[in-house]
């Protein structure tokens, strides 16, 4: 299967958390392969499993947008370790059209996973590859980037998107 289609905010799927992946077998595979397209095709730095409709807990990371094969990460039940400092910037979400807000994240985490082999990767990142990483491993517990801003920002984000997804 090639790109998935993109589900948007109102879907039950994003406000699933998401399934642990048993076993890395063809499903899997195929999830992460389509995912890897549909990512650079939207184009995106960062897709997790349930965006495609799939609950489980799988997220693509590619801060080069396929512009680099050595930036891609695929891992598998992702986890943290550890999470430190703080950093505010702009985030944006595939699922969640037209919206761009500041998003307090951990400057710095760690965390570890399994590549598509199976194998262990523990991972440390900081800056922009931090906050994706949190963005996406939110996916996978079923909290959208807009979930953290203040109530007010919340009531007219969910305002505009509303708009936003009825205009198509
Ligand atoms: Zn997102």
């Amino acid at each position: 299967m090639p790109v998935r289609k993109i589900v948007t905010y109102g879907h039950p799927v994003l406000e699933k958390v998401a399934e642990p992946v048993a076993e890395i077998d063809d499903e899997i595979l195929d999830l992460a392969h389509d995912m890897v397209l549909t990512m650079h095709a939207a184009p995106g730095i960062g897709l997790a499993a349930p965006q495609v409709n799939a609950s489980r807990r799988v997220i693509t990371v590619d801060l080069s947008v396929g512009e680099d094969p050595d930036e891609l990460i695929i891992l598998v039940n992702p986890e943290f370790i550890e999470a430190e400092g703080e950093e505010v910037n702009e985030e944006g979400c595939l699922s969640v059209p037209g919206i761009h807000e500041n998003v307090k994240r951990p400057a710095r985490v760690r965390l570890r996973g399994l590549d598509l082999k199976g194998k262990e990767r523990v991972i440390e990142a900081t800056g922009q590859l931090a906050r994706v990483f949190c963005h996406e491993i939110d996916h996978i517990n079923g909290r959208l980037f807009i979930e953290k801003l203040s109530p007010l920002k919340k009531t007219l984000v969910k305002k505009k998107l509303k708009k936003e997804l009825a205009a198509g």
